[in-house]
């Protein structure tokens, strides 16, 4: 069976492209109330890793489940419906509604009361509460009316990481949730995603591995298409060979 704790497991995936083994054999296990990094130098395979997981890729060999469900080879949106949240994609804001439409949104798609007209009212008042507290949450209270596209570049990454709680994941993968972002932004963004692991396990695919080492509990490093090394934050400072290739990078 699982070991305590596990979330989302992956076992022994392989990926190519042609002849080229992008994933060749990865196993990464994020447990229960942690932030899990995934690491590694350009082209080690983190993020075609990271869409095998969410069904954005389908293995070729290997498997993937979720809160004890398999879910490789499922379609993306099926394994997102599943509990597999991903964030910081921006691409899943609507730029022409405000930031309390897009939020409202998120959470009529996944409240299944919106279907029953008894419960209508008593809905609409949870929806609004559950609106304040996500926008409380991420830091856009007060910015409810402005347009999502009128918001800062981390102003949309925050939206986003609220549009992405409002359904209740199991599990939140964000893949390099801080590129491009302000250094307050990133500290910001940084924060949160640290107080949502509290919650809701995090696996973060990030180059930035001073930042990665500050907040992550666990780190998997990946080098090659391989599996470098799976262990604390610790293990991880104290390896030469994680050095190595991120100096020889
Ligand atoms: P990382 O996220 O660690 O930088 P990627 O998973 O993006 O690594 O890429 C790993 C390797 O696989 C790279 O050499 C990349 O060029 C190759 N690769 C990724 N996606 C494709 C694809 N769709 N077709 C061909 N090669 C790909």
């Amino acid at each position: 069976g699982d070991p305590a704790g596990s979330v989302l497991k992956a076992q022994d995936l392989v990926k190519s492209f042609g002849a080229f083994k992008a994933v060749d054999g990865v196993s990464i296990n994020v447990q229960d109330r942690s932030l899990h990094a995934l690491i590694g130098p350009n082209g080690a395979g983190k993020t075609t890793a990271f869409n095998l997981m969410t069904g954005m890729l389908t293995p070729d060999s290997g498997n993937v489940t979720l809160a004890g469900q398999q879910v490789a080879g499922l379609s993306a949106g099926r394994i997102a419906g599943m509990g597999m949240g991903r964030s910081f994609q921006i691409t899943s804001l609507f730029p022409d509604l405000s930031v309390e439409e897009n939020i409202r949104l998120a959470i009529q798609a996944e409240d299944p009361l919106r279907m029953n007209p008894w419960l209508r009212a008593e809905g609409i008042d949870r929806i609004n509460d559950k609106a304040r507290q996500i926008l409380t949450w991420v830091g856009l209270a007060g910015m409810e009316r402005a347009k999502a596209s009128s918001l800062s570049y981390g102003g949309q990454r925050l939206l986003d990481l609220g549009l992405a709680l409002a359904n209740h994941p199991r599990v939140l993968l964000a893949d390099e949730p801080l590129a491009g972002l302000s250094v307050a932004e990133r500290e910001r963004v940084g924060d949160l995603i640290k107080q949502v692991s509290a919650d809701i396990p995090v696996l973060l695919v990030e180059h930035d591995i001073d930042r990665v080492f500050n907040l992550a509990d666990h780190v998997t490093v990946m080098n090659e298409g391989r599996v470098l090394l799976d262990g604390t934050v610790a293990e991880a400072r104290a390896s030469d060979a994680v050095r190595e290739i991120y100096i020889g990078s």
